[in-house]
């Protein structure tokens, strides 16, 4: 008997290594500043809680149809049009058991397998797009984000990228791991391009509600993009929702196909957690607007604290929760080789936890060490965690 390729090479999130050497030494005693974990620290508002128990108790215990219950297809549609600026009908949402399927069924649904199909994923990024790209049998492009960009790319490598080969792009903005948010003239290059050379456009829209200062924009409000934009978002991030599973994707096209997908995989979303939804999208959304103000504030402590740091620079993210330091110089400074050696070296010799790029994607010459630190976590938390990180590059400074 044996495993199929695509299985034995099946790429992970390298996150969950990090979380369970982090578990490790947490069951062995010692204290741990985590900042590793990219879900809100936050519990799901009661109203939401809610009403699942009482779905439960009124018996929506049973299968749904397989693109979601049309109540809450009805408030995504409506909810989305007006955040995104775009005219959505209920029957173009596809509820899923999380966002994250979509990655998979979109490049199942725009790519055939072996065919030389590409599809242009950024870099650094999400790791499930360059996985579930490959497990598919597309070719995998990546494009890459740069900081002197503010974690956006150059127009020029964008179109080298893009051919007829290109059948999907994927966005992700605010983005994972950097917090960057694409520029205006960013995505109108892309509608350039997607309208040109006929594709779809993935936009990875799982943190577009915590944003910092200015509005989120959407690529699919912009002129012929909303028929071939696959927009994807959830619940997970902007309600403190990560454990209940739900997400959501929005083409007319392609909700059809999404749906029959569905039934192919997951038969449905789970019933009671879609009436938590429809509470989430429908009901007041003043919890969910005092969590992105709690990111908010944490977002300033932890950057001006850690561009305070000698060795570390931090440009500002403009939404998630993450922060991308430029940790080159602390690298220098404390005799480790690269931006891993650091991070090992910060969780078992000072007990603070964070990821390295190479956990999400191939290094770029030239772009330098960097490390992700998700400020899903408290104020005291955050500054001690920063104050242990000053410490121990002071003590370990060559
Ligand atoms: N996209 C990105 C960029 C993410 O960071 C995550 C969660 N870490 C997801 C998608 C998946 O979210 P969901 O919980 O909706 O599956």
């Amino acid at each position: 008997m044996e495993i199929s390729k695509r299985t034995r090479e099946l790429r992970t999130e390298n996150a969950f290594v990090v979380l369970k050497e982090v578990g490790e030494l947490v069951a062995k005693g010692n204290k741990i500043v985590s900042f590793c974990i990219g879900e809100p620290d936050f519990d799901t508002p009661r109203h939401i809680k809610d009403c699942a128990v009482k779905a439960i108790d009124d018996g929506k215990t049973g299968y749904t149809p397989s693109p979601g219950i049309p109540e809450l297809r009805e408030a995504i549609a409506e909810a989305q049009s007006e955040y995104k600026g775009v005219d959505i009908k209920a029957e173009d949402v596809v509820v899923a058991n999380g966002s994250k399927q979509f990655i998979g069924y979109s490049i199942l649904s725009c790519t055939d397998c072996n065919k030389g199909n590409e599809v242009i994923f950024p870099n650094p990024g999400y790791p499930i797009y360059r996985s579930q790209i490959e497990a598919h049998g597309a070719v995998p492009v990546a494009l890459n984000l740069l900081e002197s960009k503010n974690f956006g790319f150059e127009l020029d490598a964008l179109r080298e990228k893009v051919s007829d080969k290109t059948k999907l792009l994927i966005i992700n903005t605010p983005q994972n791991p950097t917090g960057g948010v694409l520029a205006k003239d960013e995505l109108e290059e892309i509608a350039k391009l997607a309208i040109k050379h006929d594709f779809f456009v993935f936009s990875d829209d799982i943190y577009s509600r915590i944003v910092y200062g200015k509005k989120f924009e959407s690529i699919a409000a912009i002129d012929g993009m909303q028929e071939r934009t696959i927009i994807a978002d959830g619940l997970s991030k902007t309600y403190a929702m990560t454990g209940w599973r739900i997400g959501f994707a929005i083409n007319k096209k392609l909700a059809p196909y999404f749906s029959t997908w569905v039934t192919n995989i997951e038969a449905c979303a789970g019933h009671p957690n879609q009436y938590a939804a429809l509470q989430a999208v429908s009901g007041p959304q003043d919890e969910a607007e005092e969590m992105r103000k709690k990111f908010h504030e944490r977002r300033d402590l932890i950057v001006k604290g850690l561009n305070e740091i000698p060795g570390i620079t931090c440009t500002n993210p403009r939404g998630a929760f993450y922060a991308y330091p430029n940790i080159t110089e602390a690298c220098r400074m404390t005799g480790a080789k690269d931006s891993e050696e650091f991070r090992e070296k910060l969780l078992y010799e000072a007990g603070v936890a964070v990821l390295s790029d190479i956990h999400f994607g191939e290094r770029i010459p030239g772009e330098g060490e960097h490390m992700r630190m998700s400020y899903a976590t408290s104020n005291s938390n955050i500054k001690e965690g920063l104050n242990i990180i000053r410490e121990f590059i002071e003590k370990n400074s060559k």
